[in-house]
């Protein structure tokens, strides 16, 4: 490549004209290639007086890249003097895209940082972390604005105009602001020839103003406000914690751990309140599926200007959120995982609620984990950070102990408001159940009667969608897996079609076997179309709604529903995980956990972790009333220590037994991890690929003496996904400093064939 890259050495001093300096703009590419590559800025660009084609950083700029100079966009990232080489001069920029920048200083570097830590192209971080609605300015137009200079309007009376320019003249004089083209003729009843006229004269002027085209600019919907609560002293106590962070102007990690209804919401509520009566804006982030009217409206209560950003937002919303922010107009910012790049100019606090949820791990690049980037962000701009749960991650429990490498405050809310009672919580052991009919056993049945009798509601928990979770030969073995993946087929009744969940592909549901042609062919395991059709039948006349991906498709489904439920006229809510968050709901008096195994089977050294987090949170949704409530767990694990823990709502216990299992494997939160996966068509490529990857990176750590341990490569869980091979490699290391050291000595370099992709994962989430 001709163009020099900044990590080129300095050319020679000989070739230096002695002082001689060109302002250069560093940019980076969102579409490759990967590096940092220096421009001239022409001059007609270098001139702040002229905004529009004032190159800075954080702006796009068009410019020539290789020896075919191809025009590509990229981001300017910094603009400084470089010592001019005669026989290697910077090309030019071409052009300047944006009128203005999209990415702080501040947001820089946090950009910079990930670009780094998560080993993509800061090209393409910038390109994930300003939305699209941003970068295109969405909803906004520009429009040409006109008015009448002062020294034209002093003399109005004086002036020998044709009468219809003069009416014009006077119409817009008389306007208290500026008119467009379209308002002008409208109000003086005229084309456009006697305003051009006008404007050529000298007589109007104009400028450009970029404007919203839609209705949206409705002020902020106005609900009745609600006075801060009187706290419980634990409340008190958090909230002090947090305050003494808020004002001794420090980063501070602090993770408040309270168990389900401790009222931790209320506490970072008033904590916020301190911010803002500040004039500092706080950046909340919530988990996806918790961002419900009722959620948003508990902060519409309390605060005057709220912003809302999630991922169904119109690009035209999203960058109207986004003005607002950036023009301090919002006082909080509620999101999910991306809310996390707010552009709030003045930061005073973020908070992270139910910070365990894995949904604020992003799963396409970046790959970035908002806790990760809100404590790097929190860190450089001197804010607390807030993390709060009722079952932490154990990375930040881990932190939050004595002697742990990173320090976090805990702040313990271990009781209910109004010292209501834990939920009773029973376990039944589906092994020695001998009366199980179906899905549900004898002591839920029951359970589930005494409930509805006595006026209560009812949650039922089961972790599978669909119909019959696979289908089976009993005479052969043949399993029915997709064509595509190597993933089960799981039996949709109400499309009455056998589904991929991984690829959506769709057969016929077969009536004997595909293999032996045997008419046996079995459909078992269940899912919560068959869990529903079940409990019909055996509670008639009692109204059930379900809610899984497959009800909830249509936005504003998932309120639809719980306001049914909420109001009662729902008795009995099933459905997956998405029953079991933040739901709060004073009349339901028992919780079902219909099987508590499905998180437990998974491949994936978090499995025990999931299965004690849902537990403990289904459970939770219960007891929040004065009826009290309790929670019935079916497994055929009884005794495994998730459940255990959870049946006593007892966190502590489950991390203590759980940490030791994490570090003797040295897996999070004892060391870093970073898992490389490769996919293709072609299963030989994706293996010598992987293969010569995995020799390069066991070099690399050898060579730089640290200790790391490599697991594979080896197939991935889920080997075959959309027609592609998957195969994986593991990394292991105290720290991800060395981790990364090794990435780009062993994986970077080497390109990966035609047909074959390859992705790095640091601190994964997803382990299928
Ligand atoms: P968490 O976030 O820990 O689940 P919430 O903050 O949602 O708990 O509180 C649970 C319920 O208790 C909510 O209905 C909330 O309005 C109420 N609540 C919280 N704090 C108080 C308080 N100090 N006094 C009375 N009610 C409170
Ligand atoms: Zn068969
Ligand atoms: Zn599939």
């Amino acid at each position: 490549m001709s163009q020099r890259s900044l990590f080129d050495a300095e050319p020679p001093a000989w070739e230096l004209d002695a002082g001689a300096m060109v302002l250069a703009a560093t940019v980076v590419l969102p579409g490759g290639p990967v590096g940092e590559f220096d421009y001239s800025i022409p001059d007609a660009m270098a001139d702040e007086r002229k905004p529009e084609t004032f190159v800075e950083p954080g702006r796009r700029v068009r410019a020539p890249l290789g020896r075919g100079n191809r025009p590509v966009i990229g981001y300017c990232v910094a603009v400084g003097l470089k010592p001019a080489s005669p026989s290697r001069p910077l090309k030019a920029l071409k052009g300047v895209i944006d009128t203005e920048s999209l990415v702080s200083p501040p947001m820089m570097r946090l950009t910079r940082w990930m670009a780094d830590h998560y080993l993509t192209p800061w090209g393409q971080v910038l390109e994930g972390v300003v939305p699209s609605g941003v970068r295109g300015k969405a909803g906004t137009r520009d429009v040409m604005l006109l008015s009448v200079p002062t020294h034209v309007a002093a003399r109005l009376t004086k002036l020998q105009l044709p009468p219809k320019q003069a009416e014009v003249l006077k119409a817009l004089a008389a306007s208290s602001k500026p008119l467009s083209l379209k308002q002008l003729a409208m109000r003086a009843d005229c084309t456009s020839a006697p305003i051009n006229a006008l404007r050529k004269a000298g007589l109007i002027e104009s400028r450009v103003e970029r404007l919203a085209t839609d209705g949206l600019l409705a002020e902020d919907m106005v609900v009745e406000r609600l006075q801060p609560k009187k706290l419980n002293a634990d409340q008190v106590r958090t909230l002090d914690t947090i305050l003494g962070a808020i004002d001794s102007g420090e980063h501070e990690t602090i993770l408040v751990h309270g168990v389900t209804g401790s009222g931790k919401t209320e506490v970072y509520l008033q904590a916020i309140e301190r911010v803002v009566a500040f004039g500092r804006q706080a950046i909340v982030l919530v988990p996806e599926i918790s961002l419900t009217p009722q959620t948003v409206g508990r902060f519409r209560e309390r605060f005057d200007r709220i912003a809302v950003l999630h991922s169904h937002q119109s690009d035209v919303e999203r960058h109207r959120q986004w003005r607002r922010i950036a023009a301090g107009e919002v006082e909080v910012v509620v999101g999910a995982r991306s809310a996390v790049f707010a552009p709030t100019p003045h930061l005073g606090l973020v908070v992270i609620d139910e910070e365990h949820e894995t949904s604020f791990k992003q799963d396409t690049a970046p790959r970035y984990h908002a806790r990760d980037v809100a404590l790097q962000r929190t860190r450089a701009e001197n804010v607390p950070l807030v993390l709060a749960s009722a079952t932490p991650s154990l990375e930040a429990w881990r932190y939050a102990q004595p002697g742990a490498p990173e320090r976090f405050r805990l702040a313990s809310m271990p009781r209910r408001i109004g010292d209501l009672p834990m939920p009773a919580v029973r376990v039944v052991d589906l092994r020695v159940d001998g009366e199980m009919r179906g899905a549900l056993s004898r002591p839920l049945c029951q359970a589930m009667k005494q409930a509805l009798d006595d006026d209560g509601q009812i949650i039922l928990l089961l972790n599978r969608r669909g119909y019959s979770t696979h289908v089976q030969c009993p005479a052969c073995g043949y399993k029915l897996v997709c064509d595509h993946c190597d993933v089960a087929m799981t039996f949709h009744r109400q499309d009455n079609v056998v589904l991929c969940h991984w690829c959506d592909h769709r057969a016929a549901p077969p009536v004997v076997c595909p293999d032996c042609r045997s008419p046996r062919i079995r459909y078992g395991g269940l899912g919560t179309q068959k869990l529903e059709a079940e409990v019909s039948a055996r509670f008639r006349g009692v109204s059930i709604a379900r809610m899984d991906a497959d009800t909830m498709r249509r936005p504003g489904s998932h309120e639809v529903a719980l306001d049914a439920f909420r109001r009662g006229e729902t008795r009995i809510l099933l459905g997956t995980q998405m029953i079991a968050k933040g739901l709060d709901f004073p009349n339901v008096t028992l919780v079902g956990v219909v099987s508590a195994d499905s998180a437990l089977n998974l491949p994936d050294f978090r499995a025990a972790e999931r299965t004690f987090q849902l537990v403990t949170q289904v459970a939770g949704r219960t007891g929040r009333g004065e009826r009290g409530g309790r929670v019935i767990v079916q497994t055929f694990d009884p005794d495994h220590p998730a459940i255990q823990a959870a049946v006593r709502h007892d966190f502590e216990r489950f991390a203590r037994e759980e940490l030791p299992n994490r570090q003797a494997l040295g897996y999070p939160p004892y060391g870093s991890m970073a898992r490389i996966i490769a996919r293709g068509a072609s299963e030989p490529l994706v293996t010598a690929y992987l293969d010569q990857v995995a020799g390069a990176v066991k070099q690399a750590a050898v060579e730089t003496g640290v200790k790391m341990r490599i697991a594979g490569p080896a197939p991935a869980p889920i080997t075959r996904l959309r027609g592609e091979f998957r195969r994986h490699l593991q990394l292991h290391a105290p720290n991800s400093d060395p981790l990364r050291a090794a990435l780009k000595a062993g994986w970077q370099p080497i390109k990966p064939p035609e047909g074959v992709r390859s992705i790095v994962d640091i601190d994964p989430v997803d382990m299928l």
